[in-house]
């Protein structure tokens, strides 16, 4: 476990497969989060010990330097076996243990859907360890907590699923590049990391193409998307955002 272990309640927690994950999905909405004052942790599932490039270690230090610039204070690693992610009732219940610790109000989840396997089960096994977490039953030394809402990351999604919403992360987003830049024993040169389909272009530069792209959408400059299986519900229509035409 990281040295920055916390028990503090967090008001939004990211949960990802590897370390950068985080970063190339939603550091901008972390980012932002934290400049509105909210209490925002990360936890890493694994180490990356099955990456090709960089040792456990490297990215350990790359992780912590990445939130540092997002500015999150607490980032975990749950250590679980990288490129080996299972859904099964004692990993549900370690994850369950880390969510009554750090008690959040939401949960930013990966996609349920995408190219790395890891990637997909962890979405299932943190959807799975949030409502676990709510049942006093469950590891009755420890004090049950459900978190409120789980939002799913979408960016880089192939299969063209409409987002519930997209975060103008504007303001954030060459902080996020900035923490992107953090793991340098990965992506120097690289052209394609986690879901990020290569294109031949340097991987920051298809990044910042998607985080455009998704900034169109909300008629801003940048933004990332997410994906409720719940509605979004609205109270006042006169304050939505976001012309037609
Ligand atoms: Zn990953």
């Amino acid at each position: 476990m990281a040295s920055t272990e916390s028990t503090e309640s967090f008001d939004l927690l990211a949960i990802a497969a590897h370390r950068d994950d985080v970063e190339l999905t939603c550091g901008g909405t972390l980012s932002k989060a934290v400049r509105a004052g909210h209490r925002v942790a990360i936890l890493d599932l694994t180490q990356g010990e099955m990456g090709t490039r960089g040792t456990a270690d490297i990215r350990a230090a790359e992780a912590q330097r990445a939130a540092a610039v997002l500015g999150v204070s607490v980032r975990e690693n749950l250590q679980l076996s990288d490129a080996a992610i299972v859904n099964d009732p004692p990993t549900r219940e370690k994850l369950a243990r880390v969510i009554r610790r750090l008690r959040p109000k939401i949960v930013i989840a990966p996609a349920l859907q995408g190219r790395h396997p890891d990637h997909i089960a962890s979405a299932q096994l943190i959807r799975d360890a949030c409502f676990l977490s709510g049942l006093a039953k469950l590891a009755p030394d420890s004090v049950k907590h459900r978190p409120r809402k789980i939002l799913h990351s979408i960016a880089y999604r192939q299969d063209f699923v409409r987002p519930s919403f997209v975060v103008d992360v504007s303001d954030d987003f060459e902080r996020k590049l900035e923490a992107i830049r953090c793991y340098a024993s990965q992506f120097e040169g690289e052209t394609q990391a986690g879901e990020v389909y290569p294109n031949g272009e340097p991987l920051l530069d298809v990044v910042r193409h998607y985080g455009a792209y998704y900034g169109t959408l909300i008629r801003r400059p940048y933004g990332e998307p997410f994906l409720t299986t719940e509605m979004v519900r609205v109270d006042d229509v006169l304050a939505l955002e976001v012309s037609t035409f």
